[in-house]
């Protein structure tokens, strides 16, 4: 490997301990799992801390995370990589999961159903004893670095029959189940990540409970602890708490009327 390879996965370092505050064992288990090199699943609600964990898990274990972010329209070579034509030929590329694969980082696939299946196939040799890569394209069988670890996310909720993963891939994890953290965990998440007032995340946690249970009545998904947190920044900011709470916590997740009305009743009595 030559220096500039090396230093590739330099952009990728977490500088700086990422706050992330533990809801149970899962910092000694990602631990268990990251020694064996097993590969990970991180399942839960949009928003509830997954992504969070997992840079802070990568900051503890002080290596390299490179984060792709799925969709349906992603292909192998999006992940693998593809080559390319300059001006002096044709010039091969390696994708993030090659690069993560290849130097030694913590591949994290952020909403893995999202991709199509084709796409999620290129994971498996990675995924078991061969931890190996093919690029059928260039003709090269990468054999992963020793430090090379595979995590994906998802949302369980978002779950179809057209989208959900194949049990042969699902078979190939251990798996983590995240929920947003209880009410005081929560209060304290949102007092260290905005500096608002304890009792003011108090009050919002109140209000997304209320939310949380208008889960699958009308709700997809509860309002996230990512939302929660935008309030907070609002209302830090001098936004006045209802209007903050209608900005943060109603308009992104819902236009039924009448949900709404349900959120802006129990944001009032809360912020009375
Ligand atoms: P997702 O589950 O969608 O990956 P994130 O990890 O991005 O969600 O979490 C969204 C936001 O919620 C974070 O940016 C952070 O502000 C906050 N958060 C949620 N859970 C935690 C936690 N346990 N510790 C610290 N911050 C958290």
């Amino acid at each position: 490997m030559t220096a500039t390879d090396s230093s590739i996965l330099n952009q990728y370092l977490v500088g700086k301990e990422p706050f992330y505050q533990p809801q149970h064992d899962e910092v000694a288990l990602f631990e268990a799992a990251y020694r064996k090199r097993l590969p990970v699943m991180v399942k839960g609600p949009t928003g509830c801390g997954k992504s969070r964990f997992v840079e802070f898990m990568a900051w503890r274990l002080g290596k390299p995370l490179v984060t792709v972010a799925c969709n349906e329209d992603m292909t192998a070579a999006d992940l693998v990589g593809r080559w390319l034509l300059d001006k002096d030929g044709t010039r091969w590329q390696d994708g993030p999961l090659t690069v993560a694969a290849r130097y030694g980082a913590i591949c994290y696939l952020d909403e893995i159903v999202e991709a199509r299946q084709d796409t999620t196939v290129v994971i498996h040799p990675l995924t078991d004893h061969r931890r190996t890569l093919p690029l059928d394209k260039k003709g090269e069988l990468i054999r992963a670095h020793p430090d090379f670890q595979l995590v994906i996310s998802y949302n369980p909720g978002y779950q179809s029959l057209m989208k959900d993963l194949k049990q042969s891939t699902k078979q190939r994890f251990t798996g983590f189940e995240f929920d947003y953290p209880n009410a005081e965990l929560e209060a304290g998440i949102l007092v260290q990540e905005t500096g608002v007032a304890p009792s003011i995340a108090a009050q919002l946690v109140t209000v997304a409970a209320t939310a949380r249970r208008l889960k699958g009545h009308g709700l997809d998904e509860g309002i996230s602890t990512r939302l929660l947190v935008y309030a907070a920044m609002l209302m830090d900011d001098g936004v006045a708490p209802r209007a903050a709470c209608r900005m943060a916590l109603v308009q992104p997740i819902t236009d039924d009327a009448d949900i709404r009305a349900t959120l802006e009743h129990a944001i009032d009595m809360t912020f009375a």
